[in-house]
């Protein structure tokens, strides 16, 4: 018999000690292998279970949630798609026939296989689903969305000011817009609610003359406007603000379905005479009309190329929330559509970018305006308004859809961004080319007159969080000796994901030039970070974590523990780093997977 101590002597003498050592050795490489194979089927499956989980959302296909759960929303629209082949009968009228109980309490409805077809054919009239939105009772009921913090706020409602409600419209839906109407008529305190102003901007289906009119006669306080040109968002917006007697301006598009309580936090906060606020936007699904929460911790902002998204907000709001959900909370941008403002203070601010035609850029250039001149953009929780998110522009952009986008941003960009009106037009040659064609000068004035702050201002106090590069941060390429560059690898912009060494840019392909900040964050377009991830580098939404510092020893970039970045030889044979991971790992002196080249590219 061995005791315990003979029978590990015995094992541990001579060459069977090396053998036991080498199992050892084996068992915890075996060990690692499995980890790093877990984390890596981790990665991939969590991305693909990611595209079937947004896939199933009703958004424009590029629009995405991202890792902090944050829905993305893709600003611009494909658009101008005006129903293919249906009949002008078709076309032209309204065949509303609510259904009892159909959508009754925000509920989806649902269609029958026949019906379903029909609705897919219709589809490009609208971009919704025209055949639910028929069957919905255009007074249907809506839950209270609001948190129990929002229902314990007592507005003090006989000093509320009054409110003109403003929708606009081109070619929508009759159904869809009166439910607009209803919704505002049915749930705003009566003596709050001065007027509701219909601007139509001419549409051109018969459904929405006469008979609206006439349905319209019926309302009390509602009364139609019409444009005898197509002038977009913009010119009919100005329509109905000349005429408004009310003392605040809520703007609301013609899809829209206000819910108790929505308009007493819009008309308490833009009583302070300073500020937009928006109400927080609901998702009203464009195929069965029910009515679901958003996130509730959003903001909106904007990517390299100015298209608006929504992102988390900072920790200090997110601190703020937590503390009192009712309370307003500051924005870099607003989406466009819903907000509230003071008619004085819409006016004195230099009211909207005339020059702006049909759709876009608008609620960038009205936010970088309220900000930099003294005022704020806020949002509500507490009001909830649901809103259909289309996939499609419906409707003609006369002119080209980029010509009018291209046009519209490159007035924003000029008027309001000073050296990052530089960057973007560097990076956008489609709009730097027309750029010239604006007259912009009375806007120019506006900003001067108002004396307004500047745009580095703007960044530096509105949105510290932004990813765009300034004087400070480094803007280029970093090269791997091994070939490969560090940037997000195409395809999947702003999702995140696993990091690989990728194509090196040119010099003007924005998506995979980086930021690279003083404090050693590498920054890419759509606020994605460069961060250790367990095993291997991944891209994450930016944040505080020390995880995402990768500092500057001289060509080598250190993690704050003293690990590597390393681009990952895994076949010995290949020669650029295309595709190889990313990890950091420990420094060595010989690995020129190691050593990064920094290719300054001036970003403007
Ligand atoms: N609109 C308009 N004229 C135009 C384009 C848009 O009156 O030339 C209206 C449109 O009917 C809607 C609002 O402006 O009520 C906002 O447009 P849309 O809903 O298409 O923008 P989104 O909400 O998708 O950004
Ligand atoms: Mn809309």
């Amino acid at each position: 018999m061995f005791s315990k101590h003979d029978y590990w002597s015995l094992l541990c003498r001579g060459r069977k000690k090396k053998i036991v050592t080498l199992i050892i050795i084996l068992i915890v490489l075996l060990n690692a292998f499995f980890y790093v194979s877990m984390e890596l089927f981790n990665t991939i499956n969590g991305k693909v279970h990611k595209q079937q989980w947004y896939n199933r959302l009703h958004f424009d296909e590029n629009s995405y949630v991202d890792k902090s759960g944050m829905r993305v929303i893709v600003g611009h629209y494909i658009g101008g798609n005006t129903g293919g082949n249906l009949s002008d009968d078709v076309v032209n009228s309204n065949n509303y026939s609510p259904v009892p109980g159909a959508g009754e309490g925000g509920r989806p409805v649902q269609l029958s296989q026949r019906e379903l077809i029909r609705a897919r054919e219709l589809y490009a009239l609208h971009s919704y689903n025209i055949l639910v939105s028929d069957k919905i009772a255009i007074n249907r009921s809506l839950p209270d969305m609001r948190s129990e913090s929002c229902k314990n706020v007592q507005y003090d409602s006989e000093n509320l000011p009054t409110a003109s409600v403003i929708i606009v419209f081109h070619n929508e839906a009759w159904s869809t817009l009166m439910r607009t109407v209803m919704s505002t008529l049915l749930r705003s305190p009566e003596p709050l609610l001065r007027e509701v102003i219909l601007v139509d901007d001419a549409s051109e289906r018969r459904y929405l003359g006469k008979e609206l009119d006439d349905a319209v006669a019926k309302l009390d306080k509602v009364r139609i406007l019409r444009s005898s040109n197509r002038t977009g968002l913009v010119g009919a917006r100005l329509m109905g603000a000349r005429t408004a007697i009310g003392d605040v301006l809520v703007f609301l598009d013609a899809h829209c379905e206000v819910t108790p309580g929505w308009l007493e936090p819009l008309l308490d906060r833009a009583g302070s005479d300073d500020v937009f606020i928006c109400p927080h936007i609901d998702l009203l699904s464009e195929d069965t009309l029910a009515y679901t929460k958003s996130i509730d911790a959003h903001w909106g902002a904007f990517s390299w190329r100015l298209h608006f998204r929504w992102l988390m907000p900072s920790e200090e709001v997110l601190l703020m929330k937590s503390k009192d959900p009712s309370k307003p909370y500051p924005t870099p941008a607003m989406a466009g559509g819903l907000f509230a403002v003071r008619k004085s203070l819409f006016w004195r601010l230099g009211g909207y970018d005339e020059g702006m035609l049909i759709w876009g850029a608008e609620n960038l250039e009205l936010s970088w305006r309220a900000w930099q001149c003294g005022a704020r953009v806020e949002i509500t929780s507490c009001s909830r308004v649901g809103h259909i998110f289309r996939r499609h522009s419906p409707y003609k952009y006369p002119g080209g859809v980029s010509k009018v986008l291209n046009s519209n941003l490159a007035r924003a960009a000029t008027v309001w961004m000073d050296e990052w009106a530089e960057f973007f037009f560097k990076f956008n040659p489609a709009v730097a080319a027309i750029k010239d064609q604006q007259t912009v000068a009375d806007r120019v004035e506006i900003r001067k007159n108002l004396n307004c702050k500047s745009f580095k201002w703007y960044l530096e106090n509105v949105w510290p969080q932004h990813f765009f590069p300034t004087e400070d941060r480094w803007f280029g390429r970093i090269r791997s000796d091994r070939g490969g560059c560090i940037a997000v690898a195409f395809g999947t912009p702003g999702v995140g994901g696993p990091a690989d060494g990728v194509h090196c840019a040119s010099d003007l392909d924005l998506e995979r030039l980086v930021v690279y900040t003083p404090q050693g964050q590498i920054m890419a377009d759509e606020g994605l970070c460069l961060e250790q991830g367990n095993g291997r580098a991944v891209w994450k939404g930016c944040s505080d974590n020390k995880k995402q510092i990768w500092l500057q020893k001289g060509p080598r970039l250190r993690t704050t523990s003293g690990l590597c970045l390393t681009l990952v030889g895994v076949d010995i044979n290949k020669k650029s780093g295309i595709d190889d991971p990313l990890t950091a790992k420990r420094c060595r002196d010989n690995d020129s997977g190691q050593i990064w080249h920094f290719e300054r590219v001036p970003w403007r």
